[in-house]
């Protein structure tokens, strides 16, 4: 894929746009509207959309895609404005060094050497040799119209034959080493890098052929699943197996289903699910997370329930989370891979399955019942424990409500006591008898009560304290103080033992704070830690944002563009991993 094209696939317009024009959603589908940054108005007649990623005003008829935009409003060359997009979204650059001439001639040769491999190992298939592969295929019911449709094929096993093809083109020897699909013999010459393999083609979205992964046929080969390496056109991270052929029935059916290798893409395809990808091989990444987004922001996840993946579930599911996308996960009993159950089960009851999907939180639920004994008081608070992290992630306080309210239902724990949580620090509603003490602000006091009274928010809060500067600035920083010192020291933690270390003043300090709000359980004391904690670490991202914006500002003013544009990519990281909506202007610059 060019690098251009790479970074449009993994940019999603909206945001892009959305950190100079506040946009606000039109209608049903992926479609925005805001204020024109590019003529006067006063009602929005600039739209974008998400699904095409264009955008296109009716008042000025200003238009183009995301490179058009930034180059417009930022006053850039298309280069410029392709490095800006890149370093912002964490896309490295392809380092510099042969003319742009002789890299594009490089990356169009590689699409022929990928083009002509496809081309032979699908005739293998259908050759004498591929006899073997065939009745693989036969044995795991993939039809030969599938075969077709996923360009599957057989590499040689000899090693060589795949040399010969691309010796008798004559490119240039760097060139092929550079394709991935040659590996170099230390005494010379070349050898094939796929032998004897089942050949899954991979395409760019834009649908040419830029990897592959191959398949053992032998149980005693490994691995088990080999990968064409990075190449100039094959970025492992930005590229998700078959969504050039789902990205239609994506739109289409407003979800994609995202599984895990290309025999589930393919089983899942055949029962008639067209909107299914997959991750091929690596960790769910950002740029792949994106580039369902752009199409849909309903995501069906259904992975192999085996144990092995489960941690891997789990990031890749916080990442989707993460980038809004709304989330269901199909495990299907048994322990059945999606391929699997289509061909127990049939396509129909797979696509029922899908549709009944659990909700993200509601399967999460499922996992809390099945690891902790419910029946006990102590099972449920470990329940409650487990999914209060993820709950307190949801950054819509509604739906967080909503959310938790569910989860106490499907725990058995009284909802009077979880919606307790949910309450801000500060703003409780049955505020305490006692008068507070004045002088100590009531985030302070609700934390330091919280830490005092639940080991669990001493053991994980502690430590995310020790990062946040403004905890120096407290009215009670020698208690805090104290609390540091203890914790660095093995043994249990005493309430004496802190006293011990405190003066005169200070221990008042403790005292009128205990004394000030009751925290009863621990579970409760843990909670409201937690969510003092989050306040003080947004407070402290807020300070490390306008620090950043100071800077950029000085940078620009003395010309230092290059530093300018490294913060500004910093500071807009920095900015989406607070899920901060963007705060400026229309029309103004993100420097602001
Ligand atoms: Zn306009």
């Amino acid at each position: 894929m060019d690098f251009a094209e790479q970074v449009k696939s993994s940019v999603d317009i909206v945001k892009a746009i959305g950190e100079y024009v506040r946009l606000k959603k039109a209608g049903a589908g992926p479609r925005y509207t805001g204020l024109c940054p590019f003529h006067s108005e006063k009602t929005p007649s600039f739209s974008v959309h998400g699904g095409h990623q264009f955008y296109y005003c009716f008042g000025c008829n200003a238009k183009g895609d995301v490179f058009n935009f930034i180059m417009a409003i930022e006053g850039l060359e298309f280069f410029d404005a392709l490095k800006l997009l890149a370093e912002r979204n964490g896309i490295p650059l392809p380092p510099r060094g042969a003319p742009a001439t002789r890299d594009s001639e490089l990356r169009s040769a590689l699409a022929e050497m990928h083009q002509a491999a496809a081309a032979l190992f699908a005739e293998n298939l259908r050759s004498p040799q591929g006899e073997e592969a065939r009745r693989y295929l036969l044995g795991r019911h993939v039809a030969e119209s599938e075969w077709d449709e996923f360009g599957l094929g057989l590499s040689e096993p000899g090693g060589q034959q795949l040399v010969r093809k691309l010796e008798k083109r004559g490119y240039p020897e760097e060139f092929v080493e550079q394709s991935g699909l040659l590996r170099r013999r230390p005494e010379g010459g070349f050898y094939d890098y796929f032998r004897g393999r089942l050949m899954f083609p991979i395409h760019s979205e834009s649908g040419a052929v830029i990897g592959f992964g191959g398949r053992a046929l032998r149980p005693d080969d490994q691995p088990k699943y080999l990968n064409s390496p990075e190449t100039p056109i094959y970025r492992k991270s930005a590229v998700l197996y078959n969504l050039h052929r789902a990205r239609n029935a994506i739109r289409k059916q407003d979800r994609a289903v995202l599984v895990e290798g290309y025999m589930d893409v393919i089983g899942v395809w055949a029962a008639g699910v067209h909107e299914v990808v997959a991750s091929c091989g690596t960790a769910l990444t950002n740029q792949q997370v994106r580039s369902i987004h752009r199409h849909s922001e309903r995501v069906v996840v259904n992975f192999d329930p085996d144990a092995a993946g489960a941690n891997a579930t789990e990031r890749s599911l916080q990442m989707l989370l993460d980038e809004n996308m709304r989330v269901r996960v199909l495990a299907l009993e048994g322990g059945l891979d999606p391929d699997e159950f289509v061909r127990q089960s049939g396509s129909e009851a797979y696509r029922a399955r899908l549709d009944r999907a659990a909700t993200y939180f509601h399967w999460l639920f499922d996992r809390a019942r099945a690891r902790f004994d419910l029946h006990s008081v102590e099972g449920r608070l470990e329940g409650w424990k487990f999914v209060l992290p993820v709950l307190q992630r949801i950054p819509d306080r509604l739906e967080r409500v909503a959310v938790a309210t569910d989860a106490a239902d499907y725990l058995g724990i009284d909802r009077v006591y979880v919606l307790d949580k949910f309450r801000r620090p500060g703003s409780a509603p049955h505020a305490p008898a006692r008068p507070a003490p004045a002088s100590v602000p009531s985030l302070e006091r609700l934390l330091l009560s919280a830490l005092v009274a639940s080991p669990e928010a001493r053991a994980e809060g502690l430590p995310r304290l020790r990062d946040i500067p403004a905890v120096q600035l407290f009215t009670t920083k020698p208690v805090f103080d104290a609390l540091f010192a203890l914790d660095a020291q093995e043994g249990e933690f005493r309430f004496a033992a802190l006293e011990a270390r405190l003066d005169d003043a200070a221990r008042a300090l403790l005292a009128a704070v205990c004394l000030a709000d009751e925290v009863s359980g621990g579970e409760v004391a843990y909670a409201q830690a937690m969510e003092c904690i989050r306040e003080l670490e947004q407070a402290n991202s807020k300070m490390q944002l306008s620090a950043l914006k100071n800077r950029i500002k000085e940078m620009t003013r003395n010309g230092d563009l290059d530093g300018a544009l490294r913060i500004t990519g910093e500071l807009n990281r920095l900015q989406r991993s607070l899920g901060a909506p963007p705060a400026n202007e229309p029309g103004s610059s993100v420097v602001n």
